[in-house]
């Protein structure tokens, strides 16, 4: 979702590995086209004509349709989208491996020199397959899973226990494969998480763990785009918590500490939508910003984070009720080019202004 802070999004990890593994499809097209073609051309001197042609039409469809769905699954914007597609892109990667496989089918016809081509060509394209392929696993194991089985069951079918060393060898080969495919996904991943966290501490308020100014600017700007573009209402609600100054003058700036983390906790409790945000604004001022929701939503949105506040019963004997309160301005535009988000925001300040003025404890609401 646009803001929500989670950092372990599998998502967003699937669509890094979606880049990796198909930015460059097209190439990977080409130099599979040319080297099948390549090794059609030397089939071609020792098996019917039409044969390899069969082979190379279906070798050239499935690889490009394992280059056109990766490339249309990235285009996408894949966030996720590859849980969904997974088995499709399994299948298709898995398809394009057969390819390479399936020439087993030609060894019994072939001389020593060819059929040895015949078990060298795939084995190494399968070993190419591993930097390209690790960092999406199952596809991974698909696609080698094609390229070596058949091998292996042909070449035992065809030379039998004579070749014995050379079917273990490759046995081997593929089963080295599948594990360094794992380490290497397993890295990608750990490298992937120590940078999210990384993230994650710039755009996270250290005291509260709620999203901080900074978090609060960058989305509001893109919302603030998206509500313009979709004519969906966008609402802001400017929050203060009342006579902080005697709470932090009574109870110790620690306390206050502890309060403002509290009511954070509370606030974001109350605020759960996926697409709201509860940010830190600064000082003992935070600030919800509440896309797609009309003014009358957001006035009960505004209502709960009060009464959320107030429910704590954290002690505050200076404030007029006893517990540690809330006031709220509100306010809510349908985004236009002639509207500015600033104005949208001093609103929201006016109105909380007048929640001051009337006795704190309430939400006030702009009118624009
Ligand atoms: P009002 O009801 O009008 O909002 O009164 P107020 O006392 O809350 O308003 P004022 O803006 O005068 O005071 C805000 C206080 O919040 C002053 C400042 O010391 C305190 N404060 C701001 N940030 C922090 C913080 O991170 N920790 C603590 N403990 N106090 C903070
Ligand atoms: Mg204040
Ligand atoms: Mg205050």
């Amino acid at each position: 979702m646009p803001h929500r802070l989670s950092y372990t999004d599998p998502h967003q990890l699937s669509s890094d590995q979606m880049t990796h593994a198909y930015q460059r499809a097209g190439e990977s097209f080409m130099l599979a086209a040319l080297v099948g073609g390549a090794l059609a051309a030397s089939l071609a001197t020792e098996v019917p004509l039409l044969h390899v042609l069969a082979w190379l039409a279906f070798h050239l469809l499935t690889n490009a349709g394992h280059a056109l769905l990766g490339r249309r699954l990235r285009a996408q914007d894949p966030r996720g989208r590859v849980g969904a597609n997974l088995s499709q892109l399994m299948l298709v990667t898995g398809a394009s491996g057969l390819s390479w496989g399936a020439t087993v089918v030609f060894l019994p016809g072939l001389s020593a020199p060819l059929q040895q081509l015949v078990i060298l060509l795939p084995t190494a394209i399968g070993v190419a397959s591993m930097t390209r392929l690790a960092a999406l696993p199952s596809v991974q194991a698909a696609y080698t899973a094609a390229v070596f089985l058949p091998m292996l069951i042909g070449l035992a079918v065809v030379f039998g226990s004579a070749y014995w060393a050379l079917i273990t060898a490759i046995a081997l080969i593929w089963g080295a494969l599948t594990l360094e495919a794992r380490r290497a996904h397993q890295q990608v991943v750990a490298l992937y998480s120590a940078q999210q966290s990384l993230e994650d501490k710039a755009v996270r308020d250290k005291l509260t763990g709620v999203p901080n100014r900074r978090a609060f600017d960058a989305a509001f700007e893109r919302e603030w785009n998206r509500a313009s573009r979709l004519k969906a209402p966008l609402s802001v609600i400017m929050i203060d918590v009342d006579f902080f100054k005697k709470y932090n003058d009574h109870y110790g700036h620690q306390a206050g500490d502890t309060c403002l983390a509290a009511v954070a906790k509370a606030l974001s409790a109350a605020c759960r939508r996926q697409t709201d945000l509860l940010a830190r604004y600064g000082g003992e001022e935070f600030v919800a910003l509440l896309f797609h929701t009309p003014r009358d939503d957001a006035l009960r949105i505004g209502e709960s984070l009060r009464a959320a506040v107030e429910k704590l019963q954290l002690e505050h004997v200076a404030n007029t009720t006893g517990v540690v309160t809330i006031s709220l301005g509100g306010a809510t535009c349908l985004p236009t080019p002639e509207h500015s988000a600033q104005a949208l925001l001093e609103s929201a300040d006016a109105a909380l202004y007048r929640a001051k003025e009337n006795g704190r404890n309430r939400v006030e609401w702009a009118q624009i």
